[in-house]
């Protein structure tokens, strides 16, 4: 870090500080690097100004949104905020409303929902009003809140027992809405069955002129002769579907009107409670024209399509919790003799100590054995923000370690970490709010109209004279006719469709609305290093005294760059080969086992690592991290690193005590496949920009790429961050990335993408995650959002196929309750055959 020298202003780019010596100016603006002030002369001074960047190269923003941060008031001193979980909240609508009526609350100074996640955060003033009290508040209307674990204030027993309890509602929203459904299919069939029998060749002879309700209850030899007996039997079973099966339906309807934000469930809802309503009176006049049957096979049938889209969701986050599982099920054990071995998580006991290393995430409960390091804790807490732990302090599993690296005491309960997050992935991307659906939209146009259009018919049939009740069936059936109900099927399908097929091609979105927004990316920025390269890289060659490399690879082994494991790696197949007297069993059974000394001080710069070993201080990294540093580098060594970079490798200068000794060659390879997917890209007329901490050199395997509109090179994870805030005051723009340096930046981007070889930090702060590590699947992202928008624009179509039919019927007088069930089935039936088709083979 840039210590006590006489510093300049901060760099314009990334806000760094840096000392005077070292400033690198351009027309009186002043840089901390050159790879800031090439992005600066790439890009110009326009678009937001850094003051946002983190200042001193540590990650400090995974899993929070660029728009998000700016508008989000930190809590006074005084202030505490609290996450809820809020079961039933599912669309924006839903957002509004609980927003609204937190912020009713007395006590409350902000609140922001998403129902993506189902979350809503509080900031409040806990003297004036209770947790408890603000969870009684928002459990009303049917939705059910309940404290998400986490809080300065609780202990870890309390957390576990608060997961718990999370742990049972998620799985009961899925039962309920299962429930619903089950019960709307079998009182329908009851219902449907003796009606369809009974009443359709009424309905249909009706058509001709002959069919009378009582003629056909008195055939059937129900109800006596005037079917006054089986009429109230239906009129109870379709209630029974109506109140209990369409009850989400119903209450989503209730808060759109609440709010004035009309929406699909009121799009839903208008045309089944018409139906009901205006088939019960139809029956008390005696007319034959009822339609009860619409209301139970729409009611059953949109509640089953939102049951399927929660499966689909639910699917998509187990996959998501296995991935991220994957990342803890297994700890780094630091054994007494200062080796590190590889042991499953269950094996480990209370007192033993395991290194986490940067942008790892912390496999069990512990505390903080030596040194310091900065934590997130987002998975526990729902809040993004770095926690600075000193030896003493309690750690969290779960938490990821951002910046440093993490010895930790295991504590006694040793699993706890695996249990939190099977609960809480989902809900990581909390805060950031969904996006309205085309569905929903569309709602908002529609609905005034065809209210409106209503109101008219019913007091046009009063002009003419017609009585009460007649007027009141006219402007029911205009509801019942006009509501193009099916988009509130085509939504859920839809969703479900595209989760579905993306995670079947390895690519977990974490909400629906990622498609979307992937309309409109105009820039994709790529890192380098473990995302075009890939990032398995090898020692080539090690010119450096022997007693400094193992001091060396004893550094690394607490850093989670790619060129640190090849180091590490290297240095155990020496350390085995010069020492077979050691105890090496670990190896044979696949786990690693490696030299570590007695590292008394450890810092990690986005470019290398400094530490103090055995009481020398040592330093590993670029050359331009020694130059920042102010150690010297021998033209030796210098021209050492040079001949490697013309090699198109990668050279680790390694030092001592304010001295460079020598270079370790590294070889990263790129990706198989690379220039394709940045090819595709380009095609669609996408601008392809590659950002890299790693030097020039480096990048000249990108040269023959015509593709790619900037390369800079030489940006230090500020400057990251800072080139995709410049980069958005041109358009949208998504990041692609896998290191821990790069969670930022992900976060920053308007969508991110994370390789599934990448660290748990920068997965946690990308929307996307790519679980197979394939490039190429990029380019499938792309194909599948474009796919997904035409197959929601297709459904919507179709879910008006249903008003086409049974519009002009009505306008003709010819709409036969046979009819309209005709053309709700096909509509639904095409709408489900249309939706389960594959995206990508249109
Ligand atoms: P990219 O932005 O392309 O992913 P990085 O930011 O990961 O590149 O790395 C930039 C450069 O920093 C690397 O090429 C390497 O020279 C150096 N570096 C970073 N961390 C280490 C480390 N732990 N050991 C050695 N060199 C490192
Ligand atoms: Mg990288």
């Amino acid at each position: 870090m840039p210590s006590s020298q006489s510093l300049s202003p901060p760099c314009a780019l990334c806000g760094r500080a840096v000392p005077d010596d070292r400033v690198v100016a351009e027309d009186d603006i002043v840089f901390c690097c050159d790879g800031c002030r090439n992005v600066h002369r790439g890009l110009g001074s326009d678009g937001v100004h850094s003051q946002m960047a983190p200042t001193d190269g540590t990650i400090h923003e995974s899993g929070t949104r660029a728009g998000e941060r700016e508008a989000d008031p930190r809590p006074t001193g005084t202030e505490e905020r609290a996450f809820f979980q809020v079961d039933g909240m599912h669309c924006a609508t839903c957002e509004a409303f609980l927003e609204s009526v937190a912020e009713g609350c007395e006590g409350v100074t902000d609140a922001a929902a998403s129902y993506v996640t189902e979350t809503i955060r509080i900031t409040y003033d806990p003297d004036r009003v209770s947790k408890e009290t603000l969870c009684d508040t928002l459990s009303t209307l049917g939705y059910s809140a309940t404290l998400r674990a986490g809080g300065s204030d609780d202990a870890p027993t309390i957390i576990g027992q608060s997961r718990r309890s999370d742990e049972q509602n998620e799985r009961g929203i899925d039962e309920v809405l299962g429930f619903r459904y089950a019960a709307g299919v079998i009182f329908g069939t009851f219902m449907l069955l003796p009606y369809a029998v009974l009443l359709y060749p009424a309905q249909l002879s009706s058509f001709f002129g002959e069919g009378t309700l009582d003629m056909y209850a008195s055939a059937s030899g129900i109800g006596g002769g005037d079917g006054l007996l089986i009429l109230p039997l239906f009129l109870v079973l379709t209630g029974v579907v109506l109140v209990f099966t369409g009850l989400p339906l119903l209450q989503g309807a209730y808060v759109s009107l609440k709010m004035r934000q009309p929406n699909t469930d009121l799009l839903v809802a208008l045309p089944i409670v018409s139906a009901y309503v205006y088939s019960t009176i139809a029956f008390l006049l005696g007319r034959i024209d009822i339609f009860y049957d619409l209301t139970i096979v729409v009611a059953a049938s949109v509640v089953a399509a939102i049951f399927y889209e929660s499966l689909s969701k639910q699917r998509a986050m187990d996959r998501l919790t296995n991935l991220t599982i994957s990342h803890v099920t297994e700890a780094r054990r630091y054994g007494a003799d200062g080796t590190t071995t590889m042991v499953d998580v269950h094996g480990l006991e209370p007192g033993e100590r395991v290194l986490v290393r940067e942008g790892e995430r912390i496999p069990v409960d512990g505390v903080l054995a030596e040194g310091e390091c900065t934590v997130d804790e987002a998975i526990v807490t729902g809040e993004s923000l770095p926690v600075s732990k000193q030896a003493g302090d309690e750690v969290v599993g779960g938490a990821i370690v951002t910046n440093g690296a993490a010895v930790l005491t295991v504590s006694d309960e040793t699993t706890s970490s695996i249990d939190r997050l099977i609960t809480s992935v989902w809900n990581l991307q909390s805060g950031d709010h969904g996006v309205q659906r085309q569905a929903d939209r569309l709602a908002s146009v529609i609905i005034p109209v065809v209210v409106g259009g209503a109101v008219l018919a019913g007091l046009g049939s009063l002009l003419v004279g017609a009585g009460i009740p007649v007027a009141v069936l006219t402007a029911l059936v205009v509801l019942l006719v006009g509501c193009p109900w099916a988009l509130g099927l085509a939504t859920p399908l839809s969703v479900a469709t595209s989760i579905e097929q993306a995670v079947e091609r390895g690519i977990v979105i974490f909400d629906e609305t990622v498609f979307e927004r992937l309309r409109d990316v105009d820039v994709v920025v790529f890192d380098k290093t473990g995302t075009l390269t890939t990032g398995q890289m090898d020692v080539l060659e090690a010119d450096a005294p022997s007693d400094l490399l193992a001091i060396v690879a004893a550094l690394e082994q607490r850093a989670s760059h790619p060129a640190a494991d090849a180091i590490v790696n290297t240095f155990v197949q020496r350390n085995q080969e010069g020492d077979r007297s050691r105890a090496d069993g670990g190896v044979a059974d696949g786990s690693d086992h490696e030299y570590a000394a007695d590292i008394t001080e450890f810092t990690s710069h986005a470019t290398g690592v400094e530490g103090v070993v055995e009481d020398t201080r040592v330093l590993v990294g670029n050359l331009d991290l020694f130059a920042e540093l102010g150690w010297s580098v021998s033209e030796r060594i210098e021209t050492r690193a040079a001949e490697a970079r013309t090699t198109g490798h990668l050279p680790v200068v390694v030092g001592r005590d304010g001295h460079a000794e020598g270079v370790i060659v590294v070889g990263d390879e790129p990706r198989a496949g690379w220039d394709d997917t940045l090819t595709q890209l380009n095609d669609r007329d996408i601008d392809i920009v590659v950002l890299t901490g790693d030097d020039e050199a480096a990048t000249d395997f990108l040269d023959s790429h015509p593709g790619i509109d900037h390369v800079f090179a030489g940006v230090p994870p500020a400057g990251k961050t800072a080139t995709i805030r410049r980069l958005q005051s041109r358009g949208q723009v998504t990041m692609v990335g896998d290191g821990t340096n790069d969670a930022p930046a992900l976060a920053t981007a308007d969508l991110g993408i994370s390789l599934g070889g990448g660290t748990a930090l920068a997965s946690d702060a990308a929307d996307i995650s790519l679980v197979d590590d394939d490039l190429a699947a990029v380019g499938t992202t792309f194909d599948l959002a474009d796919a997904a928008r035409r197959r929601v624009k297709q459904n919507n179509g179709l879910a008006l196929l249903y008003n086409g039919l049974t519009m002009p019927l009505a306008a003709t007088g010819l709409l036969n309750p046979v009819f309209a069930m005709g053309a709700v089935v096909a509509t639904g039936g095409l709408l489900a055959a249309n939706s389960f088709r594959d995206l990508l083979t249109e």
